[in-house]
Protein backbone atom coordinates (compact mmCIF):
# COMPACT_ATOMS: atom_id res chain seq x y z
CA UNK A 1 0.00 0.00 0.00
CA UNK A 2 1.25 3.48 -0.73
CA UNK A 3 1.78 6.04 1.48
CA UNK A 4 -0.48 8.21 -0.09
CA UNK A 5 -3.21 6.03 0.40
CA UNK A 6 -5.26 6.29 3.68
CA UNK A 7 -6.79 3.14 5.59
CA UNK A 8 -9.55 5.20 6.50
CA UNK A 9 -11.25 8.42 5.29
CA UNK A 10 -14.45 9.46 7.29
CA UNK A 11 -17.07 11.90 5.52
CA UNK A 12 -18.72 14.30 8.11
CA UNK A 13 -18.30 15.14 11.79
CA UNK A 14 -21.53 14.82 13.27
CA UNK A 15 -21.59 11.84 16.05
CA UNK A 16 -21.81 9.05 13.22
CA UNK A 17 -18.45 10.56 11.45
CA UNK A 18 -17.20 11.27 14.84
CA UNK A 19 -17.80 7.74 17.07
CA UNK A 20 -16.46 6.46 13.39
CA UNK A 21 -13.72 8.12 14.42
CA UNK A 22 -12.42 7.50 17.62
CA UNK A 23 -13.05 3.87 17.18
CA UNK A 24 -11.00 3.79 13.85
CA UNK A 25 -8.45 6.40 15.69
CA UNK A 26 -8.05 3.95 18.99
CA UNK A 27 -7.90 0.83 16.18
CA UNK A 28 -5.06 2.75 14.90
CA UNK A 29 -6.24 2.96 11.45
CA UNK A 30 -5.39 7.47 12.01
CA UNK A 31 -8.29 8.30 10.01
CA UNK A 32 -9.26 11.02 8.04
CA UNK A 33 -12.30 12.85 9.26
CA UNK A 34 -13.72 15.51 6.82
CA UNK A 35 -16.04 18.59 7.98
CA UNK A 36 -18.40 19.01 5.39
CA UNK A 37 -20.03 22.14 5.04
CA UNK A 38 -21.61 21.95 9.02
CA UNK A 39 -18.93 20.98 11.09
CA UNK A 40 -20.29 18.75 13.75
CA UNK A 41 -23.67 18.36 12.05
CA UNK A 42 -27.13 18.96 12.78
CA UNK A 43 -26.50 19.11 16.73
CA UNK A 44 -24.76 22.28 16.08
CA UNK A 45 -27.99 23.90 15.73
CA UNK A 46 -29.39 23.08 18.82
CA UNK A 47 -28.94 24.16 22.36
CA UNK A 48 -29.63 22.05 25.32
CA UNK A 49 -29.54 18.38 24.35
CA UNK A 50 -31.01 16.75 27.36
CA UNK A 51 -31.44 12.66 25.57
CA UNK A 52 -27.45 11.96 25.37
CA UNK A 53 -26.73 9.84 27.98
CA UNK A 54 -24.29 10.35 30.00
CA UNK A 55 -25.23 14.19 30.85
CA UNK A 56 -27.39 13.92 33.51
CA UNK A 57 -28.09 17.72 33.70
CA UNK A 58 -27.68 17.75 29.64
CA UNK A 59 -25.44 19.35 27.22
CA UNK A 60 -25.45 22.28 24.96
CA UNK A 61 -25.32 20.59 21.39
CA UNK A 62 -22.28 22.11 19.84
CA UNK A 63 -20.04 21.50 23.20
CA UNK A 64 -21.18 17.88 23.04
CA UNK A 65 -19.58 17.71 19.71
CA UNK A 66 -16.45 19.50 20.30
CA UNK A 67 -15.95 17.06 22.81
CA UNK A 68 -16.88 14.34 20.76
CA UNK A 69 -14.11 16.33 17.91
CA UNK A 70 -11.35 16.28 20.76
CA UNK A 71 -11.99 12.95 21.65
CA UNK A 72 -11.27 11.57 17.93
CA UNK A 73 -7.81 14.12 17.73
CA UNK A 74 -6.86 12.53 21.36
CA UNK A 75 -6.58 9.21 19.71
CA UNK A 76 -4.67 11.00 16.66
CA UNK A 77 -7.69 11.80 13.84
CA UNK A 78 -6.65 14.07 11.83
CA UNK A 79 -10.07 16.53 11.25
CA UNK A 80 -9.99 18.51 8.55
CA UNK A 81 -12.65 21.06 6.83
CA UNK A 82 -12.86 20.67 3.42
CA UNK A 83 -15.76 20.08 0.93
CA UNK A 84 -15.33 16.67 -0.95
CA UNK A 85 -16.77 17.33 -5.00
CA UNK A 86 -16.46 14.24 -6.36
CA UNK A 87 -15.89 10.40 -5.48
CA UNK A 88 -14.55 7.34 -7.77
CA UNK A 89 -15.69 4.18 -5.99
CA UNK A 90 -15.29 1.87 -8.80
CA UNK A 91 -12.27 0.29 -7.83
CA UNK A 92 -10.23 0.07 -4.35
CA UNK A 93 -8.34 2.32 -3.28
CA UNK A 94 -11.29 4.75 -3.62
CA UNK A 95 -10.71 8.52 -4.91
CA UNK A 96 -12.33 11.65 -3.17
CA UNK A 97 -11.38 14.55 -4.98
CA UNK A 98 -11.68 18.30 -2.88
CA UNK A 99 -11.63 20.28 -5.57
CA UNK A 100 -7.99 19.49 -7.22
CA UNK A 101 -6.61 17.82 -4.26
CA UNK A 102 -7.44 13.71 -4.88
CA UNK A 103 -7.24 11.39 -1.65
CA UNK A 104 -6.63 8.03 -1.18
CA UNK A 105 -8.61 5.35 0.84
CA UNK A 106 -8.78 1.58 0.97
CA UNK A 107 -12.18 2.01 3.22
CA UNK A 108 -14.68 5.23 3.00
CA UNK A 109 -17.05 5.68 6.02
CA UNK A 110 -20.00 8.19 4.77
CA UNK A 111 -21.89 9.85 7.70
CA UNK A 112 -22.69 13.01 5.69
CA UNK A 113 -26.14 13.30 7.16
CA UNK A 114 -29.05 14.82 6.05
CA UNK A 115 -30.37 18.45 6.11
CA UNK A 116 -33.59 19.21 7.86
CA UNK A 117 -35.77 21.45 5.33
CA UNK A 118 -36.28 24.85 6.56
CA UNK A 119 -38.78 27.52 4.78
CA UNK A 120 -36.05 29.74 4.14
CA UNK A 121 -37.68 32.90 5.97
CA UNK A 122 -35.54 35.49 7.78
CA UNK A 123 -33.62 35.37 11.05
CA UNK A 124 -34.46 31.78 10.88
CA UNK A 125 -30.43 30.52 11.85
CA UNK A 126 -31.00 33.11 14.47
CA UNK A 127 -33.96 31.84 15.92
CA UNK A 128 -32.83 28.12 15.22
CA UNK A 129 -32.72 26.52 19.04
CA UNK A 130 -34.44 28.80 20.47
CA UNK A 131 -38.47 28.52 20.11
CA UNK A 132 -37.54 27.34 16.09
CA UNK A 133 -36.27 23.63 15.50
CA UNK A 134 -36.56 20.47 13.08
CA UNK A 135 -36.43 18.04 15.81
CA UNK A 136 -39.50 17.02 18.36
CA UNK A 137 -37.81 14.29 19.73
CA UNK A 138 -34.99 16.58 20.90
CA UNK A 139 -36.56 20.07 21.78
CA UNK A 140 -40.19 19.11 22.44
CA UNK A 141 -39.68 18.64 25.86
CA UNK A 142 -39.03 21.92 26.69
CA UNK A 143 -42.38 23.66 25.75
CA UNK A 144 -44.33 22.07 28.68
CA UNK A 145 -47.98 23.85 28.90
CA UNK A 146 -47.17 25.96 25.88
CA UNK A 147 -48.36 27.10 22.71
CA UNK A 148 -47.07 24.80 19.76
CA UNK A 149 -47.04 24.85 16.17
CA UNK A 150 -46.13 22.32 13.73
CA UNK A 151 -45.76 23.09 10.00
CA UNK A 152 -45.94 20.46 7.32
CA UNK A 153 -48.89 17.95 6.56
CA UNK A 154 -46.86 14.57 5.93
CA UNK A 155 -45.77 11.60 8.28
CA UNK A 156 -42.97 13.39 10.30
CA UNK A 157 -45.43 16.37 10.82
CA UNK A 158 -48.16 13.74 12.12
CA UNK A 159 -45.48 12.19 14.28
CA UNK A 160 -44.12 15.25 15.72
CA UNK A 161 -47.28 17.02 16.40
CA UNK A 162 -48.51 13.29 18.00
CA UNK A 163 -45.26 13.35 20.28
CA UNK A 164 -45.75 17.16 20.96
CA UNK A 165 -49.27 16.91 22.50
CA UNK A 166 -47.39 15.15 25.42
CA UNK A 167 -46.16 18.21 26.14
CA UNK A 168 -47.89 21.29 24.97
CA UNK A 169 -50.66 23.13 25.90
CA UNK A 170 -52.35 22.54 22.13
CA UNK A 171 -50.81 22.08 19.14
CA UNK A 172 -51.67 23.31 16.23
CA UNK A 173 -50.68 21.99 12.48
CA UNK A 174 -50.09 24.87 10.08
CA UNK A 175 -50.00 22.38 6.49
CA UNK A 176 -50.39 24.53 2.92
CA UNK A 177 -52.93 22.44 1.83
CA UNK A 178 -56.09 20.91 2.82
CA UNK A 179 -55.45 17.59 2.94
CA UNK A 180 -52.58 15.48 4.79
CA UNK A 181 -49.88 13.92 3.11
CA UNK A 182 -49.15 11.20 5.75
CA UNK A 183 -50.53 7.77 5.98
CA UNK A 184 -54.18 7.00 6.71
CA UNK A 185 -53.47 5.71 9.77
CA UNK A 186 -51.33 8.85 11.07
CA UNK A 187 -53.84 11.30 9.48
CA UNK A 188 -56.68 9.70 11.32
CA UNK A 189 -54.98 10.16 14.63
CA UNK A 190 -54.05 13.96 14.24
CA UNK A 191 -57.12 14.70 12.85
CA UNK A 192 -58.67 12.72 16.21
CA UNK A 193 -56.54 14.14 18.68
CA UNK A 194 -58.88 16.58 20.94
CA UNK A 195 -55.03 18.61 22.13
CA UNK A 196 -54.57 18.90 18.17
CA UNK A 197 -55.56 21.60 15.44
CA UNK A 198 -55.27 21.93 11.78
CA UNK A 199 -54.80 25.33 10.06
CA UNK A 200 -55.32 24.46 6.52
CA UNK A 201 -54.42 25.97 3.30
CA UNK A 202 -51.45 28.24 5.10
CA UNK A 203 -48.06 28.86 5.17
CA UNK A 204 -45.61 30.30 7.70
CA UNK A 205 -44.42 33.64 5.77
CA UNK A 206 -42.71 35.40 8.95
CA UNK A 207 -41.26 34.37 12.32
CA UNK A 208 -41.68 36.48 15.91
CA UNK A 209 -39.60 36.51 18.72
CA UNK A 210 -36.14 37.87 19.86
CA UNK A 211 -33.01 35.94 21.14
CA UNK A 212 -32.82 35.20 23.93
CA UNK A 213 -36.50 34.50 25.01
CA UNK A 214 -36.91 33.24 21.38
CA UNK A 215 -40.27 32.52 19.16
CA UNK A 216 -42.92 34.26 20.04
CA UNK A 217 -44.91 33.51 16.77
CA UNK A 218 -45.49 33.87 13.85
CA UNK A 219 -47.48 35.04 10.79
CA UNK A 220 -49.62 32.74 8.65
CA UNK A 221 -51.01 33.50 4.52
CA UNK A 222 -53.73 31.81 3.88
CA UNK A 223 -53.04 30.34 0.25
CA UNK A 224 -56.39 30.74 -1.19
CA UNK A 225 -57.04 34.69 -0.04
CA UNK A 226 -53.37 36.01 0.63
CA UNK A 227 -54.90 36.90 3.83
CA UNK A 228 -52.31 37.40 6.84
CA UNK A 229 -52.99 36.36 10.75
CA UNK A 230 -50.28 36.25 13.52
CA UNK A 231 -50.08 33.29 15.83
CA UNK A 232 -48.73 33.43 19.15
CA UNK A 233 -46.97 30.58 20.21
CA UNK A 234 -43.62 29.57 22.08
CA UNK A 235 -42.16 26.90 20.07
CA UNK A 236 -42.18 26.23 15.86
CA UNK A 237 -41.35 23.21 14.28
CA UNK A 238 -40.44 22.35 11.09
CA UNK A 239 -41.21 18.97 9.79
CA UNK A 240 -41.63 19.50 5.93
CA UNK A 241 -38.95 16.98 5.15
CA UNK A 242 -35.27 16.13 5.42
CA UNK A 243 -32.65 15.89 2.60
CA UNK A 244 -29.74 13.00 2.75
CA UNK A 245 -26.90 14.45 1.54
CA UNK A 246 -26.01 11.70 -0.57
CA UNK A 247 -25.59 13.56 -4.13
CA UNK A 248 -21.91 13.03 -4.55
CA UNK A 249 -22.80 9.40 -4.51
CA UNK A 250 -25.25 9.21 -6.74
CA UNK A 251 -24.80 6.44 -9.75
CA UNK A 252 -22.37 4.75 -7.42
CA UNK A 253 -24.28 3.80 -4.28
CA UNK A 254 -27.56 2.08 -4.20
CA UNK A 255 -29.74 4.48 -2.72
CA UNK A 256 -33.61 4.22 -1.80
CA UNK A 257 -36.12 6.36 -3.51
CA UNK A 258 -35.69 9.53 -1.06
CA UNK A 259 -31.76 8.88 -1.87
CA UNK A 260 -31.15 7.75 1.46
CA UNK A 261 -27.90 4.89 1.60
CA UNK A 262 -29.10 1.67 1.82
CA UNK A 263 -27.02 -0.53 3.85
CA UNK A 264 -27.15 -4.37 4.39
CA UNK A 265 -29.49 -5.26 7.72
CA UNK A 266 -27.88 -5.07 10.67
CA UNK A 267 -24.76 -3.57 9.21
CA UNK A 268 -23.29 -0.14 7.68
CA UNK A 269 -22.11 -1.88 4.52
CA UNK A 270 -23.76 -0.44 1.40
CA UNK A 271 -23.54 -2.27 -2.23
CA UNK A 272 -19.84 -1.61 -2.83
CA UNK A 273 -16.99 -3.24 -0.74
CA UNK A 274 -15.37 -1.25 1.74
CA UNK A 275 -17.48 1.66 1.52
CA UNK A 276 -19.82 2.47 4.53
CA UNK A 277 -22.97 4.36 5.54
CA UNK A 278 -23.50 5.52 9.03
CA UNK A 279 -26.26 8.07 10.81
CA UNK A 280 -28.80 10.11 9.28
CA UNK A 281 -27.47 9.40 5.64
CA UNK A 282 -28.98 5.88 5.87
CA UNK A 283 -31.64 6.42 8.62
CA UNK A 284 -34.08 8.23 8.26
CA UNK A 285 -36.38 6.28 10.93
CA UNK A 286 -34.59 7.20 14.35
CA UNK A 287 -32.46 9.67 13.53
CA UNK A 288 -31.50 10.78 17.35
CA UNK A 289 -27.46 11.74 18.05
CA UNK A 290 -27.15 8.41 20.12
CA UNK A 291 -28.33 6.10 17.20
CA UNK A 292 -26.15 7.92 15.08
CA UNK A 293 -23.05 7.60 17.04
CA UNK A 294 -24.15 4.09 17.78
CA UNK A 295 -23.82 3.20 13.49
CA UNK A 296 -20.72 5.16 13.45
CA UNK A 297 -18.99 2.81 15.84
CA UNK A 298 -20.37 -0.01 13.88
CA UNK A 299 -18.90 1.26 11.06
CA UNK A 300 -15.54 1.85 12.41
CA UNK A 301 -15.73 -1.80 13.54
CA UNK A 302 -16.58 -3.07 10.54
CA UNK A 303 -14.00 -1.07 8.35
CA UNK A 304 -11.23 -2.48 10.59
CA UNK A 305 -12.65 -6.09 9.77
CA UNK A 306 -12.51 -5.26 6.01
CA UNK A 307 -8.82 -4.34 6.39
CA UNK A 308 -7.72 -7.03 8.62
CA UNK A 309 -9.36 -9.49 5.84
CA UNK A 310 -7.37 -7.65 2.54
CA UNK A 311 -4.53 -6.63 3.79
P1 LIG B 1 -42.76 14.39 3.18
O1 LIG B 1 -42.01 14.84 2.01
O2 LIG B 1 -43.58 13.16 3.11
O3 LIG B 1 -43.77 15.55 3.65
C1 LIG B 1 -43.34 16.87 3.73
C2 LIG B 1 -44.55 17.72 4.11
O4 LIG B 1 -44.11 19.06 4.24
C3 LIG B 1 -45.65 17.70 3.03
O5 LIG B 1 -46.91 17.71 3.65
C4 LIG B 1 -45.38 18.99 2.27
O6 LIG B 1 -46.56 19.60 1.77
C5 LIG B 1 -44.83 19.89 3.34
N1 LIG B 1 -43.90 20.85 2.77
C6 LIG B 1 -42.80 20.61 2.03
N2 LIG B 1 -42.19 21.75 1.69
C7 LIG B 1 -42.93 22.73 2.24
C8 LIG B 1 -42.85 24.14 2.21
N3 LIG B 1 -41.85 24.77 1.59
N4 LIG B 1 -43.80 24.86 2.86
C9 LIG B 1 -44.81 24.24 3.50
N5 LIG B 1 -44.96 22.91 3.56
C10 LIG B 1 -44.03 22.16 2.91
O7 LIG B 1 -41.66 14.31 4.36
P2 LIG B 1 -41.73 13.57 5.75
O8 LIG B 1 -40.50 13.95 6.48
O9 LIG B 1 -43.02 13.79 6.41
O10 LIG B 1 -41.62 12.03 5.35
C11 LIG B 1 -40.52 11.55 4.59
C12 LIG B 1 -40.65 10.04 4.39
O11 LIG B 1 -40.48 9.36 5.64
C13 LIG B 1 -42.05 9.64 3.89
O12 LIG B 1 -41.92 8.56 3.05
C14 LIG B 1 -42.78 9.25 5.14
O13 LIG B 1 -43.83 8.35 4.93
C15 LIG B 1 -41.64 8.61 5.97
N6 LIG B 1 -41.92 8.75 7.41
C16 LIG B 1 -42.59 7.74 8.03
C17 LIG B 1 -42.89 7.82 9.36
C18 LIG B 1 -43.63 6.71 9.99
O14 LIG B 1 -44.06 5.82 9.30
N7 LIG B 1 -43.79 6.70 11.29
C19 LIG B 1 -42.53 8.98 10.19
C20 LIG B 1 -41.85 10.02 9.42
C21 LIG B 1 -41.57 9.88 8.10
P3 LIG B 1 -47.40 18.92 0.57
O15 LIG B 1 -48.15 17.79 1.19
O16 LIG B 1 -48.28 20.05 0.11
O17 LIG B 1 -46.39 18.51 -0.44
Amino acid sequence: MSESVRKVVILGSGPAGLTAGIYAARANLEPLIVHGPQPGGQLTTTTDVENYPGFAEGIMGPELMEEMRKQAERFDAKVEQKLATKVDLSSRPFSIWFDEEEIKTETLIISTGATARTLGLDREWDLMGHGLSTCATCDGAFFREQEIVVIGGGDSAAEEALFLTKFGKRVRVVHRRDELRASKIMAERVLAHPKIEMIWNSELVELKGEKPQGISGGILKDVNTGETTEIECAAIFYAIGHTPNTELFKGQLDMDENGYLITKPDSTRTNIEGVFACGDVQDHVFRQAVTAAGSGCMGAIEAERFLAEHE
